[in-house]
């Protein structure tokens, strides 16, 4: 019987990286109890991966006893290993993790740890009680990757912020060399500005380059056959192919994802491929989303028109409404709710808790395409999103000259909680039936996106595209400010002008949306905005002409003032009805408030107004 103090409390909630690093820095010897023979389920994964990373794991398994499972002897029961181990790790259900637990007691061991998914608080107490460190419903593999900078290449939120060299490769593991653990800093809670400036960012290893490299390459070399098998397999985490992932890419993938308090990111070449591969492992043929009919017009396309020849369908309804809501979302088939947090161009702001409420009544995710907002001044995981997309085109690269899109992931929602969601929580025949919630938990989604999403479909963001979002991302806090500085001023401006019907920008407190915007957007409302120019459609076209320092082009999210009339424009192939309710009339013109002199802005509008 263990006769140690007991282990000092930890909360099984939230574990501190600091409590499982230095479990994974102490364990040398790894008894894995319900290791499977089968190398496609995820305890063989993770017993693939610890053996690679120095530790010697003991298969236990007594249903196979006496055969071997990647080359070691399988053991009936912990009673009949040959030596101690520090961690008994268990590949059982929650109920038998009980049993299981008491055994380790029993035999010695330092650490019981329970898979992803498992979790027994009473056992977790016993074992505490003996003074054992205990560790429920995560994944060793998912975690040493974590927290020893191997995630890169999923674009993972490992929370770690440094500017040391961070240790790669087998020399520098934990079980190899307990001073690994030492130096890289311990993970923090950094402000945004400081998380904009560094997350996913550590000097690169090899050359101490402090900027990100542009990794400009197509492939990349495997150390030999089993390493590319366990590469293509999904049971290391590395760089295959280009298509897949890039260094510089990942960067990004994990910087955005720590500005939203998510879990992964998975980039795209642009934000509408980001729509593509955020429903793909979301739809089926005959499926269908609820979407706004305030949303971006590329998108209402998109949706709307061409993702029919995908057999994917999508009832636009008023999202102001959370009655229609309701009954559109409680549809047989429907597979995510879909808003802007800040709409383009409208500057309308969708209560994204309202519908959060909805989403989760039907048991699907709610998707909020962030754009408009950006993390700095909106974050809708927050308030209940499960997924966040970007086009990052927008104020994320912030200088007009970078296409990108990115799917953000909070990690949060249940893929097993009903049989909606197949491609995650099924075997999935692409990868010889491996199922993907089961292996990856709550990097299921971002795993997906990027082995399957980006694999297959393709639509791949430019190494070069990710290093001119990572520089527009450092000064994301900075930008923002200004841009809603300067757009609350023009918008005052506007407002008294006498050529001007309206303005539909909700940082002003006449706007119907003042009240949503102080909740969800307290730092502004944004920098895109809506105004009606007296004489319609013609009124509206001059005056766009007339800009000599706003630009006349379909962008938004620039350091330069942009100026369009949507009805001539962007929203050209809708019809007047759509265009209405999109809030692109005649008479609207948008604009994109850039970080020029204020009162230059205000000048060439007067101008062209007159
Ligand atoms: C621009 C935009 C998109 C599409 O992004 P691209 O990068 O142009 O493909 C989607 N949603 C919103 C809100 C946008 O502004």
């Amino acid at each position: 019987m263990n006769s140690a103090p007991p282990a000092p409390a930890v909360d099984h909630d939230a574990y501190p990286d600091s409590y499982i690093k230095t479990i994974l820095a102490d364990v040398r010897t790894i008894a894995m109890v319900g290791a499977s023979p089968n190398w496609n389920r995820p305890s063989n994964f993770a017993m693939k991966y610890l053996q690679a990373k120095g530790y010697k794991v003991y298969p236990v398994n007594p249903g196979v006893p006496g055969t071997t499972i990647l080359g070691e002897l399988v053991y009936a029961s912990l009673e009949e290993l040959p030596e101690t181990v520090d961690m008994v790790d268990i590949f059982r259900n929650s109920e038998a993790a009980g049993g299981i637990t008491d055994a380790a007691i029993e035999h010695g061991a330092k650490v019981v740890w329970l898979q992803l998914g498992v979790r027994n608080d009473a056992a977790a107490d016993r074992a505490e009680a003996q003074g054992l460190r205990v560790v429920m419903n995560r994944c060793p593999k998912i975690e040493f990757s974590r927290l020893f900078g191997e995630l890169s290449w999923h674009g993972f939120n490992s929370h770690v912020i440094s500017s040391k060299r961070r240790p790669v490769g087998q020399a520098e593991t934990p079980a190899n060399d307990p001073g690994a653990v030492t130096r890289s800093r311990a993970p923090t809670q950094a402000g945004f500005e400081t998380r904009a400036i560094h997350a996913g960012a550590a000097p690169d290893p090899t050359t101490g380059a402090r900027s990100t490299p542009i990794f400009q390459t197509t492939a990349y070399v495997f150390d030999d056959v089993d390493h590319a098998a366990s590469l293509f397999n999904l049971q290391t985490f590395g760089n295959i192919y280009g298509r897949l992932s890039n260094p510089t890419t990942s960067v990004l993938e994990e910087r955005i994802a720590s500005l939203e308090g998510g879990r992964g990111t998975t980039c795209t070449a642009s934000g509408h491929s980001a729509q593509l591969v955020a429903l793909l492992p979301l739809m089926e043929p005959g499926d269908k989303i609820i979407a706004s009919t305030k949303l971006y017009g590329g998108s209402i396309t998109q949706f709307g028109k061409t993702f029919k020849k995908f057999d994917w369908h999508c009832d636009f309804v008023d999202m102001d409404d959370m009655a229609v809501v309701r009954e559109a979302a409680s549809a047989p088939g429907v597979k995510a709710l879909y808003a802007e947090s800040l709409a383009n161009p409208g500057g309308v702001i969708t209560d994204i808790e309202a519908l959060k409420e909805i989403a989760a009544e039907v048991g699907v995710p709610l998707i909020i395409d962030n754009t408009m907002a950006t993390p700095y001044l909106c974050q809708p995981f927050k308030h209940g999103a499960d997924i966040v997309i970007h086009s990052t085109t927008k104020f994320l690269s912030g200088h007009g000259n970078a296409m990108g899109g990115a799917i953000v992931d909070s990690g949060t929602f249940d893929w097993f909680q009903n049989d909606k969601f197949p491609a995650l929580s099924k075997p999935e025949p692409a990868y010889h039936g491996l199922t993907f919630f089961e292996t990856f938990g709550d990097l299921a989604y971002t795993t997906y996106g990027h082995s399957v999403g980006l694999r297959d479909l393709g639509p791949t963001m430019a190494p070069m595209n990710a290093y001119l979002t990572i520089m527009g991302t450092e000064t994301l806090g900075l930008r923002m400010q200004r841009h809603v500085e300067n757009a609350k001023k023009v918008a005052e401006f506007l407002d008294g002008h006498p050529k001007v019907s309206w303005v539909s920008y909700a940082g002003l407190p006449a706007s119907p949306y003042h009240g949503l915007a102080r909740k969800y957007l307290p730092k502004g409302a944004g920098s895109v905005f809506t105004f009606g120019v007296k004489g319609g459609f013609e009124a509206g076209v001059k005056c766009v002409q007339s800009c000599e320092l706003l630009s006349h082009l379909a962008n938004i999210g620039d350091t330069r003032s942009l100026i369009l009339h949507p009805a001539s424009t962007t929203h050209r192939q809708l019809t007047d009805e759509q265009r209405q309710s999109a809030g692109a009339g005649d008479d609207v013109i948008r604009l994109s408030i850039g970080l020029e002199t204020v009162e230059d802005i205000i000048a060439d509008l007067d101008q062209a107004l007159s």
